[in-house]
């Protein structure tokens, strides 16, 4: 394997193509990602984080990849997005022009152009960096930018977009699954719901005017079926009129991969996904346990959909859930779920979502005996599955994620004595497996929903 940042690579040579001159492309995309009309997410952030940093190391005191890694150098946040800011201070800029040794500006050369491909996928772009910032620098942001910029340029990884946003606008989801499968794995959790509660529920599919349409994750069908069970017994108990959708209807399910790296993806998927609901008639999209889903609903959406045009609300499972709890609508008991839980506060709900106490309501509510993790909420680390990472596993990438993000998780993980640590993101889900068995911890994970079905009482 070729090294060309350090002895991990997230992208491979046939996607990176080391051979092609990419260097006057990617400058051209990035002229383009400076104009304001051509980059309608977060630009102004985005200029304002390549203009300034004091270089006060702030931000690296709580970069878990960095801590986590010993310190390196390569992993500072200010310094991997330094990568960017010498590109935007040598050819974006007056001085930069005209004397680029005076403001720090660098040539970018195709080996360059390799180490920023490589470093823009170490960083889960979990912001946990621009929440010290003293004078509120993105790097996370700037990371995000930066992987817009390469997939411009036709370079990002393609556990995203070929296997990710592109086969999910062309089969209804990522997993590929086509509608009869769907069909078959819906009965059987039906099936599976009358096995082990002792009772037969009706799992809607494909109703048209539901109050509720439950959009999950596509990969929490194959992988985390628990969660869609418990969520299929929550609404059931909770007496209300929803539904699931096949992809038959268009987009079941409720990913983006587009948020990770690119605008042009994520606005695809999401009309779609918008398209898929209007057509559905329903009045509620419930976006299932899936954090960066969230993210897009809730905050992305607004930005590039006029509320005219997307009539229906959204609301995440937890808020309902929490919601129904505090109601009497649906009744739990927490003696059904004895032993220790605590959890993770995954950064596209908390840091960016906002949802910190709905969690905790509920699994309050739920379980007996509720423990924080620390730090948690605002300062909760990154389990490192968030940025797509939890489906990139080429070459060591997987040891990479273990040995940084992972080891802290682990170890807060074990510092609660926990027996279970309740998640509400699926790709939190795909990354704690594998720390769980990396690190042979003596706990399982469970979803929020897993957990309130089972403390149900109907
Ligand atoms: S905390 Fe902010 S100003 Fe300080 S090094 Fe990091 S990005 Fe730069
Ligand atoms: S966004 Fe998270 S992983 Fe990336 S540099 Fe900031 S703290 Fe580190």
């Amino acid at each position: 394997m070729r090294r060309v940042l350090d002895e991990y690579r997230a992208i491979s040579d046939e996607v990176l193509k080391p051979h092609e001159k990419r260097v006057p492309r990617f400058l051209e995309a990035m002229k383009k990602s400076l104009d304001s009309r051509a980059n309608w997410t977060f630009w102004l952030p985005y200029v304002l984080s390549l203009d300034t940093c004091m270089k006060c190391g702030t931000c690296a005191e709580v970069c878990p990849v960095y801590l986590s890694s010993g310190r390196r150098e390569i992993y500072h946040p200010a310094v991997r997005a330094d990568a960017l800011r010498k590109i935007y201070r040598r050819y974006f800029t007056l001085a930069g022009r005209l004397f680029p040794w005076l403001v720090g500006g660098e040539e970018l050369t195709e080996e360059k152009l390799d180490a920023l491909v490589e470093g823009s996928y170490r960083c889960t772009v979990c912001r946990r960096c621009a929440y010290v910032c003293p004078v509120a620098i993105d790097n996370g942001l700037l990371i995000r930018e930066a992987r817009k910029i390469l997939d411009a340029i036709d370079i990002a990884p393609d556990e995203l977009r070929e296997k990710g946003t592109r086969k999910q606008l062309e089969m209804g989801n990522a997993t590929g699954t086509p509608t009869p499968a769907f069909m078959d794995i819906v009965e059987f959790l039906a099936e599976e719901i009358q096995d082990t509660r002792g009772y037969k529920i009706e799992i809607p599919v494909d109703k048209r005017g539901a109050e509720y349409l439950v959009m999950h994750n596509a990969g929490d069908y194959l992988a985390f079926a628990e969660t869609v069970m418990g969520a299929a017994e929550i609404f059931h108990a909770a007496g209300v009129d929803w539904t699931l959708n096949s992809p038959a209807t268009g987009i079941n399910d409720v990913v983006n991969y587009g948020v990770f790296f690119s605008d042009v993806e994520f606005e695809k998927v999401l009309r779609a996904q918008v398209k898929t609901c209007i057509d559905l008639k329903i009045r509620t999209l419930v976006v299932g346990e899936c954090g960066h889903a969230f993210e897009a609903f809730k905050y992305l959406m607004m930005r590039l959909i006029p509320e005219e045009e997307r009539p229906f609300e959204v609301k995440s499972i937890l808020e309902l859930i929490d919601q129904w709890i505090r109601e009497g609508r649906i009744k739990v008991d927490p003696r059904k779920n004895p032993e220790p839980v605590t959890y993770h506060d995954a950064c596209k709900l908390g840091r960016l979502g906002g949802l910190y106490e709905e969690p905790r309501r509920i699994l309050k509510a739920c379980c007996m005996d509720f423990r924080e993790m620390q730090p948690n909420r605002e300062m909760s680390y990154c389990c490192g599955g968030g940025s797509g990472f939890a489906i990139m596993t080429k070459g060591d990438f997987l040891k990479f994620r273990m040995e940084t993000y992972g080891k802290i998780k682990a170890r807060q993980v074990e510092e609660t004595g926990a027996g279970i640590v309740a998640l509400a993101c699926s790709n939190c889900k795909g990354q704690f497996r594998e720390i769980i068995n990396y690190y042979k911890l003596p706990v399982r994970f469970a979803g929020i929903s897993e957990l309130v079905a089972n403390a149900l009482v109907l």
